[in-house]
């Protein structure tokens, strides 16, 4: 069976370096590992538009920044096919006829929409488009037969009921779609990435998120207003490292030649973790630190990024050159799926014949 990734992220701001740690790096790695047939990363534009249907302006916006994050990250056009979701018509088929294999009350339970629905402040004023989406993503992943779907915790029930619906389906019409498997970051820290504010999770939405894309500055000035131990209010006080944002980031961003090189009296990050529980580490020190880290993964970004923007028309493009080898996989997709549904009317020759014999004999 050929190995394929499908991917993606939606377009309502930016990409941040949760963004970086959960998917996008692994996304890299996997794309230059040669191990795989088919790349696919999506923009997800009309999922997007599920909770921003009154300003398509913002998704408008931001396709071109999610194009620039992903191309200056190392997504590369050769080898991954990057695409608009809204421009491939065949997804909005597929979920359609998804829908009648799902219920009300397994969307209702799923753990991501019950915390984004209460984010959102949506109450039972929800959208139907967003309290579907689920749906719509397992349109996404099963219309490019995907076996690996590379992302961060947040979205593992969306996996969990894209394999449901896959089963539902090939149990009811016959093997077609292909199950398959979600790709976890290794690390706990970059499964789930919190925000600077110390929230569960760096959001776009949550406004609480250093940007790929951030000035040298920025990340600076967002490093060192960090949220951390709260009870940690002398240098001499011992300090919590658990559910501590900058020991997080560290867990996930640093490497041991780092210390060496910017921190020489730890060789590692326990050693600095334990001095920090000890007491006598202020918290200054630790986040002077995490900004070298974190200027050092963002630097290179930042510099492609910089070069990419001057290629503007180029970038759309690759886009629309993409949404065209998206679409063309998507439509071999519906066709299987349609010929399994028995709903292929006019190239069904046994369905005609069968109906010619009925009407000949009479009955
Ligand atoms: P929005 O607030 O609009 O939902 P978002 O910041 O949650 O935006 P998405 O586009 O929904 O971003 O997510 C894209 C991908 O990035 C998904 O695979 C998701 O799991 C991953 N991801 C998003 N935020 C984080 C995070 N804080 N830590 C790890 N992975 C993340
Ligand atoms: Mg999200």
């Amino acid at each position: 069976m050929s190995k394929v990734i499908l991917t993606g992220d939606r377009p309502t701001g930016r990409l941040h370096v949760g963004h970086y740690a959960g998917s996008l790096k692994r996304r890299v790695e996997l794309q230059n590992s040669g191990e795989y047939d088919k790349i696919f990363i999506m923009i997800a534009d009309a999922q997007a538009l599920t909770d921003n249907a009154d300003n398509p302006e913002k998704v408008r916006q931001n396709i071109i920044e999610v194009a620039l994050d992903y191309l200056s990250c190392g997504l590369d056009p050769e080898k991954s096919t990057l695409f608009i979701q809204s421009q491939i018509p065949e997804l909005c088929e597929l979920s359609f006829y998804y829908m009648n294999l799902v219920t009300v009350s397994r969307l209702q339970r799923n753990p991501t929409v019950k915390s984004e629905i209460q984010m959102r402040n949506f109450e039972t004023s929800i959208p139907v488009g967003f309290f579907t989406y689920p749906i719509s993503q397992a349109a996404d992943i099963t219309a490019f037969h995907a076996t690996t779907v590379p992302v961060g915790e947040d979205q593992a029930p969306m996996i969990e009921q894209t394999k449901e619906i896959v089963h539902k389906f090939n149990s009811v019409y016959g093997e077609t779609l292909t199950d398959p498997s979600i790709l976890l970051p290794d690390s706990q820290a970059c499964m789930r990435l919190p925000g600077i504010d110390g929230k569960a999770k760096m959001s776009k939405s949550l406004n609480n998120c250093i940007y790929l894309s951030d000035s040298e500055e920025e990340v600076r000035q967002k490093v060192m207003s960090m949220f951390t131990d709260p009870g940690h209010l002398r240098v001499q006080d011992p300090g919590k490292v658990e559910g501590n944002p900058v020991f997080i980031y560290l867990e996930a961003f640093c490497r041991d030649d780092q210390f060496a090189r910017y921190l020489p009296e730890y060789r590692n990050l326990q050693e600095l973790k334990d001095h920090y529980s000890r007491g006598g580490l202020g918290d200054v020190k630790v986040k002077k630190f995490l900004n070298q880290v974190m200027q050092e993964e963002l630097e290179p970004i930042r510099t492609r990024r910089r070069e990419f923007e001057k290629r503007i028309p180029e970038i759309y493009e690759i886009l629309r050159k993409g949404s065209e080898v998206a679409q063309a996989e998507a439509a071999k997709t519906l066709s299987e799926v349609k010929r399994a549904m028995k709903i292929n009317y006019f190239e069904d020759a046994a369905l005609i014949r069968e109906q010619t014999e009925r009407f000949a004999s009479g009955c």
